[in-house]
């Protein structure tokens, strides 16, 4: 039996790992399972339980990329256009032309989805008529639709192929062959074992990054995101330290939601028709329109992307015209008026109940702080506006972001050089990833990232079989990773007694208060919120020097216990994560993304010069990292 400090250790061989059990890894093993030879093993290790897991834990309210009368070319023509025209084609056209089977399967595994009057009881699938929040939106009663979606995965894959409360740490290279994956070594946390796995395949999928920068919530609201808390960049760090190339890091996400309570704002102004006002009342997209006109196409597009909207939402708070306003009110009023004009006033007022119950239901099924936040400060949406506000920045690739993995793409559509055999293998061989791993291709949302599980998947299982004879030869030994992993547990356990308070060491460094330090540096140096989104080199140069000796002290972090030891190499995690964007962003000599930060040494989009893809690599060997550019072609006119 393990004890804390001294963790058994479990050697697992598989041929294929799932590492995450979130979207992707859920379409993954739904699909592997399709077509897999008996002999072929696949394991999946989530840190978390399935059904609760990743970013859709609490629940949706709506599909956010389902195609149904829509085409793959024109999804791309609006993902390309939200992200500021620099993505892969290829990716996205690909999980355009599959998501509708997987939202069909969603809907046949027991998702309530909304339908058209007379509609009610036609599957999507024989041509039911979903009802549309937005062009490639559909609203579901979603509140458990991770458990429907994890239940099918499970029930395919058998609960002995998955482990639940395992937290992956690093991904293992072959000492045999270069830059081949191998293996993978994470811990529980919830038991003293240390588990060492050896794959021929790995699909990483362990979701994005926050926490990364301080949030605006502290104090008494810590712990409050808009993103969830459990995805700390696992992906992006693990990758990256295998030697895999990243792409389009210096992308960021920063939502511009319901202030404190971070709700969702999406059916607001597509379903309710809400419009965001300044405190004076003011229509500010209006207003500032020709602040557009400085970013073609992408201001220009009868949706300006979403980076552009919030600089024109920023400009009126830091000219002190806010609060930022979504007028729930007036939108809802509206509502009330028009179904009196068309139903008279008993049928109106039933349906305005259904509409405001639906109003609430948005918030308690996928984000009950606000609906806390709505009851806590008595506000009626119906009569009372709440304010908006945009959050710290995230690290994403399947939301509205497209930070990420550099991967090869489909035969049938990518140009050679995006084309290297296996679809969805990074460059590091027999290494896959999907959903938010995958970089410059965002937009792929909840739908998106299990179709596109289920796509790299196949790239992996393909992988497996042309190399069927292989044997992996890891490049640590097990003894030595779990000495690694338990470090800060050792740490806490030799030092311990050297003071009364238990968290005030000279020895060591609590996994909190490491997190503030980095958190910090990446709010005041590197565009966070403490700045109002700005940056300029000088500041960045300092922040990488600031990360580098975050680097050494975090040598020091101890662990109490295995929930703390997770928190420890989550931080490590989040500062591979929080130094590709900060590396990512020094090497783009532009701001790209205007409304999500500002670099104002050139604080400008230049399409000449940078319309390209901004790749980094870390060298294995010495741990230097090198950013570099790769060209961008459009394959979809735009
Ligand atoms: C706040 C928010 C709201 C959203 N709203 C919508 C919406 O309304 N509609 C919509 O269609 N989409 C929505 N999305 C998008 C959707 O949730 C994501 O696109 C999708 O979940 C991404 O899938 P994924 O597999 O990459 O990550 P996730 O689903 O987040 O899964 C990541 C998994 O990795 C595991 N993990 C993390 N680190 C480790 C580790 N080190 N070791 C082992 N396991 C690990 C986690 O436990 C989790 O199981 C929303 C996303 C967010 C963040």
């Amino acid at each position: 039996m393990g004890t804390f400090g001294n963790p058994d250790i479990v050697e697992v061989e598989t041929d294929i790992l799932i590492i995450g059990g979130g979207m992707g890894a859920c379409g993954a093993a739904y699909e592997v399972m399709r077509w897999k030879p008996d002999h072929i093993r696949v394991r999946l290790v989530d840190k978390a339980a399935m059904e609760r897991s990743g970013a859709v834990a609490m629940g949706l309210s709506a599909i956010n990329t389902y195609l149904g009368e829509n085409n793959p070319a024109d999804y791309v023509k609006m993902v390309s256009n939200d992200l500021m025209g620099i993505v892969r084609d290829d990716l996205i056209f690909d999980v355009g032309r599959h998501v509708d089977n997987s939202v069909h399967l969603f809907e046949e595994w027991g998702l309530p989805i909304w339908k058209q009057p007379g509609d009610e009881d036609k599957a999507l699938k024989d041509g039911g008529k979903p009802v549309r929040s937005g062009k490639w939106q559909i609203m579901i009663n979603g509140e458990s639709y991770k458990t429907i979606v994890a239940e099918a995965a499970k029930k395919v894959l058998g609960m002995d192929n998955i482990q639940e409360r395992v937290f992956i740490v690093k991904l293992l290279l072959d000492s045999k062959v270069e830059n081949r994956v191998a293996g993978a070594v994470g811990f529980s946390n919830r038991e003293d074992k240390i588990y060492v796995y050896s794959a021929n395949a790995i699909l990483l999928v362990a979701g994005g990054a926050v926490n990364v920068f301080r949030p605006r919530s502290v104090g008494e609201g810590l712990g409050r995101t808009w993103y969830p808390v459990w995805n700390a960049g696992s992906t992006y760090a693990m990758a990256a330290q295998a030697g895999a190339e990243l792409t389009m890091m210096e992308n960021r996400f920063v939502p511009a939601r319901f202030k404190d309570g971070y709700g969702p704002v999406g059916a607001w102004f597509l379903l309710f028709k809400a419009r965001a006002t300044n405190g004076k009342g003011e229509n500010y997209l209006e207003i500032n329109k020709a602040m557009l006109d400085d970013y073609p196409p992408y201001g220009k597009s009868h949706v300006p992307a979403t980076c552009l909207r919030n600089h024109l939402m920023m400009k009126e708070q830091k000219e002190g015209r806010g609060p930022i306003l979504m007028r729930t009110d007036t939108a809802l009023q509206a509502l009330a008026k028009s179904y009196e004009e068309e139903f008279g006033p008993k049928e109106a007022k039933k349906k305005i109940k259904h509409l405001e119950a639906e109003a609430w239901e948005d918030f308690l099924d996928m984000c009950i702080g606000q609906a806390g936040v709505w009851a806590g400060e008595n506000i009626e949406p119906e009569l009372k506006p709440s304010e908006l506000m945009p959050t710290e920045p995230y690290f994403l690739g399947s939301h509205s972001g497209c930070c990420g993995i550099w991967v090869s793409g489909p035969e049938d559509l990518a140009p050679k050089e995006w084309c290297w055999g296996y679809r969805s293998m990074t460059t590091v061989n027999g290494l896959f990833t999907a959903a938010d791993g995958v970089g410059a291709s965002g937009h792929k949302f909840s739908s998106g990232s299990h179709a596109e599980g289920r796509i790299a998947i196949k790239g992996a299982l393909k992988w497996v079989l042309d190399h069927k004879d292989y044997k992996p030869s890891l490049s640590r030994s097990p003894k030595d990773l779990a000495e690694e992993i338990y470090a800060p547990v050792r740490t806490y356990l030799t030092h311990k007694d050297y003071t009364t308070a238990v968290d005030i060491n000279p020895n060591y460094i609590t996994p909190k208060m490491l997190q503030f330090r980095l958190q910090k540096i990446m709010d005041e140096y590197v565009a966070g919120v403490s700045t109002g989104y700005v940056t300029n080199e000088a500041m960045m140069n300092i922040a990488v020097s600031k990360i580098q000796e975050l680097k050494k002290d975090s040598e020091k972090m101890m662990a109490r216990d295995l929930h703390e030891l997770m928190r420890a190499w989550e931080n490590y995690h989040r500062i591979y994560a929080g130094e590709a964007h900060l590396r990512h962003m020094l090497f783009r000599k532009e701001t790209r993304y205007p409304g999500f930060y500002y670099n104002m040494d050139y604080n400008f989009v230049d399409e000449k010069n940078w319309k390209c893809f901004v790749n980094s690599k870390i060298d294995v060997k010495t741990g230097e990292w090198t950013a570099f550019k790769r060209e961008h072609k459009d394959l979809v006119p735009k």
